[in-house]
């Protein structure tokens, strides 16, 4: 068995459903429900820094994704339950199809997404690799109802990318062919940044420059940009590699979200040997944005929150939350405005 019959769920997602038990911390609520596809042989592809690169998985089994595991359930067993579930949970918007590395993936996804959409009313989005997806495979899943599809380019710098996914990693990815997959998105999806994002992963080995430079880029295309902060997995060519600090996500959450909303661009920051120095705009501000709180918030299509997806639970009840899944409160705050404040001190 494997995909389009079955499908992995994330320890979050079999919660959620009741195929697992088990509560979140501080009583968060998932709202996207997460489905990766699974083949015999894997995925094809080899980034240094996942779980499911084909040098270290061992076939169908892969090891984990973002240090869990996904267990497998048959597809209409997972509609039922995401069924039952909405019902009850309001909070439930979304349903994301990840894609493997595979020539089958295209056909796979969009049989996967039809089922979805007919057997379900909630939004659904694709997270695909344009290694394997071309323009037309971006027509057809449009047409099956899909309302956002996002591709991880996770890399800031195509010289990062072509290390960690590409050519230096022995995997299939190449960047011409990533950036060229976000533009075909975009002109397939017609709406711009509301149906299109890429993932970007901070603490790959990018300046805030670079990191600051693809996420002006994107949006210059009509594209979001959804942080993730890195997180060593076990078993991993990357498994030895530290998070990046704290402060630095925050800066970068802070860039992401000032270009997100008009609030800055690029040309405005100031930056010295690639470490942010000024955000471009005064001080004033930039604290009042910090004391809002929604720039550290989980940035993804709508409804997606990921909870504890970047962080360990002993950090996280140390209030160390990357990507905060509910907005922060007024501890959180506090915490963060420190560690704002040493970000640019
Ligand atoms: S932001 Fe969330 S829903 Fe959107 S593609 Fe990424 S994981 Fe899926």
């Amino acid at each position: 068995m494997g995909s389009p019959e079955t499908v992995r769920l994330s320890i979050a997602a079999a919660m959620t459903l009741g195929f697992r038990r088990g509560k979140f911390f501080r009583n968060a609520k998932l709202g996207c429900i997460n489905l990766l596809m699974e083949y015999d042989r894997g995925c094809i592809a080899n980034c240094l820094y996942c779980g499911q690169a084909k040098e270290i998985a061992d076939g169908p089994d892969c090891r984990s994704l973002i240090r869990v595991e996904w267990p497998s359930y048959p597809l209409k067993d997972v509609i039922k339950a995401i069924n039952a579930s909405a019902l009850k949970n309001r909070f439930i918007q979304r349903v994301c199809i990840s894609s493997l590395t595979s020539p089958k993936a295209p056909e796979d996804l969009i049989s996967i997404v039809r089922k979805v959409k007919s057997g379900t009313s909630l939004k659904v989005s694709t997270l695909i690799t344009p290694t394997s997806f071309t323009k037309p495979h971006f027509e057809s899943i449009k047409a099956a109802g899909v309302q956002n599809i996002t591709i991880a380019v996770d890399a800031a710098t195509e010289g990062l990318f072509d290390r960690l996914r590409g050519k230096g990693a022995g995997g299939p990815h190449r960047w011409d062919r990533y950036l060229k997959g976000v533009e075909e998105a975009v002109m397939v999806m017609g709406n711009g940044r509301k149906s299109v994002g890429i993932h970007l992963i901070i603490g790959l080995g990018e300046t805030e420059e670079e990191a600051a430079g693809l996420i002006q880029r994107c949006y210059d295309m009509g594209v979001s940009v959804h942080l993730f902060s890195f997180y060593p997995e076990n078993g991993t060519g990357l498994e030895d590699w530290t998070q990046p600090p704290i402060e630095q996500y925050r800066k970068v959450q802070l860039v992401r979200h000032l270009i997100d909303r008009g609030l800055s661009r690029f040309e405005k920051m100031k930056f010295e040997s690639g470490a942010l120095k000024e955000f471009g705009l005064p001080e004033n501000e930039l604290l009042s944005i910090v004391r809002n709180g929604k720039a550290f918030m989980t940035t993804g299509c709508t409804g997606c929150n990921r909870p504890f997806a970047n962080e360990t639970p002993t950090q996280a009840m140390k209030g160390l939350l990357r990507n905060y899944p509910f907005p922060p409160n007024a501890q959180d705050i506090l915490t963060i405005e420190k560690q704002t404040e040493m970000a640019v001190s």
